[in-house]
């Protein structure tokens, strides 16, 4: 089977965990520190935080931000459910904004009509989540604009974008952001099994995420009420988790991160490969806007006849290419039906997931097996269109 996705371990790699695994500290040691700044310094923001998932960041970001009971969180449905679930943590309301057939990234138009709206109903967002889908960035300066203007905070959710570029610099600069959150898990660009980091160039956020990232536990004597105490003395000033990196995984991250560019040059000459051999099929590929490099987590495609899409999928799991489909509308997984969404509320999404389809994309892929790839593509489809033929007749 040919993966969607993989990650790639070097030599080098499992060096670098062996080394952690035998020093003293193997967890909230100084392997953890030294990936946050490696990683911030990659990106060009001033502080890392890093925990055990994405999906923590993306909790810890939005309590940092004051996200609690009441207050809004929107996002595009076009994700991962990590995106909006980071809302539901903190008991807020959710809701989505629909994309941009183009790019499938959350569609800034859209976000100002329901902005528009939104402020009449006095029921404005506090926190928006811009999900940079398959690895190209939302267009984070009119995001940026309509910030600023209705006053949310921006959350720039970027698990496929690390390494990625936007105006010419790395995605998490958070130049159009309070937070940008990135994930190490395996079928991602960078990987540390599992782990996640949140960017930020907002000291204050930054120790709001570091502090509830650990029981919101403090023994710094800077931050303790009572000055008076040993040196066995903590504080809890928050209810916080254990959302905790271990140096294991961020030995494992330091390492990965080194390879960052090979990593997205190879996925790009990939997908601009990808887009060669299938220019002739019955399907649109991902429009790039100019001033986007995208990470390519993801090579997706749209068919033009959604309705041979399972067709497709099925016979390419069947010989052997690992397809999938990105995503299925947040808002239609039953979850998010008891609260009230429904097919049919964000009709762009919709029609993109029913045409999606994943191809294979991971760095160490080779050109014979992407070669495979095109060609039980282009006989699945074939053989949809003749299927379809017959049965006209
Ligand atoms: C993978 C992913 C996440 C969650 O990442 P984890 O590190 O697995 O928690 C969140 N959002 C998006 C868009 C993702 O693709």
């Amino acid at each position: 089977m040919i993966p969607y996705g993989k990650q790639t371990i070097c030599p080098a790699d499992i060096n670098a965990v062996i080394e952690a695994l035998s020093s003293n500290l193997i967890t909230q040691g100084p392997k953890v520190d030294a990936f946050e700044r490696a990683v911030a310094n990659k990106v060009g923001a001033k502080f890392g935080v890093a925990t055990n998932s994405a999906t923590s960041s993306l909790h810890l970001a939005c309590l940092s931000l004051g996200l609690s009971v009441g207050k809004r969180l929107w996002t595009s449905s076009n994700t991962f459910v990590a995106s909006a679930n980071c809302g539901l943590y903190c008991d807020a309301n959710v809701d989505f904004v629909d994309i941009d057939p183009a790019t499938y990234n959350l569609c800034p138009q859209k976000l100002k009509k329901k902005l528009i709206v939104a402020e009449k109903a006095d029921q404005l967002p506090d926190i928006l989540v811009a999900v940079h889908m398959c690895g190209q960035s939302c267009n984070m300066e009119a995001i940026n604009t309509l910030a600023k203007c209705y006053g949310f905070a921006v959350i720039e959710d970027a698990s496929h974008a690390i390494g990625a570029k936007y105006q010419n610099q790395y995605v998490g600069n958070c130049r159009y952001s309070d937070i940008t959150v990135f994930s190490f898990h395996p079928v991602k660009i960078i990987t540390t099994a599992e782990g996640g980091m949140a960017i930020t160039n907002n000291i204050e956020l930054a120790k709001a995420m570091k502090n509830l990232r650990s029981h919101g536990i403090t023994n710094d004597p800077a931050e303790l009420k009572d000055t008076n105490q040993g040196a066995w003395y903590y504080e809890q000033t928050a209810l916080g988790f254990n959302y905790r990196m271990t140096d294991l995984q961020a030995a494992l991250g330091i390492s990965q991160l080194t390879r960052l560019d090979e990593f997205v040059e190879r996925r790009n000459q990939l997908a601009v490969r990808y887009n060669e051999k299938l220019d002739s099929l019955p399907l649109t590929t991902t429009t790039l806007l100019i001033d986007c490099k995208s990470a390519w987590h993801l090579y997706v495609i749209q068919l033009e006849n959604p309705s041979y899409r399972r067709h497709v999928f099925d016979v390419m799991r069947e010989q052997g290419i690992g397809v999938h489909v990105h995503y299925i509308p947040v808002h239609t997984q039953p979850h998010y039906q008891k609260l009230g969404f429904n097919w049919r509320q964000f009709p762009t999404t919709e029609e993109y997931y029913h045409a999606a389809l994943s191809l294979p994309l991971f760095f160490n892929m080779t050109e014979d097996e992407q070669d495979q790839v095109v060609a039980t593509l282009s006989n699945a489809i074939s053989s949809a269109l003749n299927a379809r033929i017959k049965s006209k007749r």
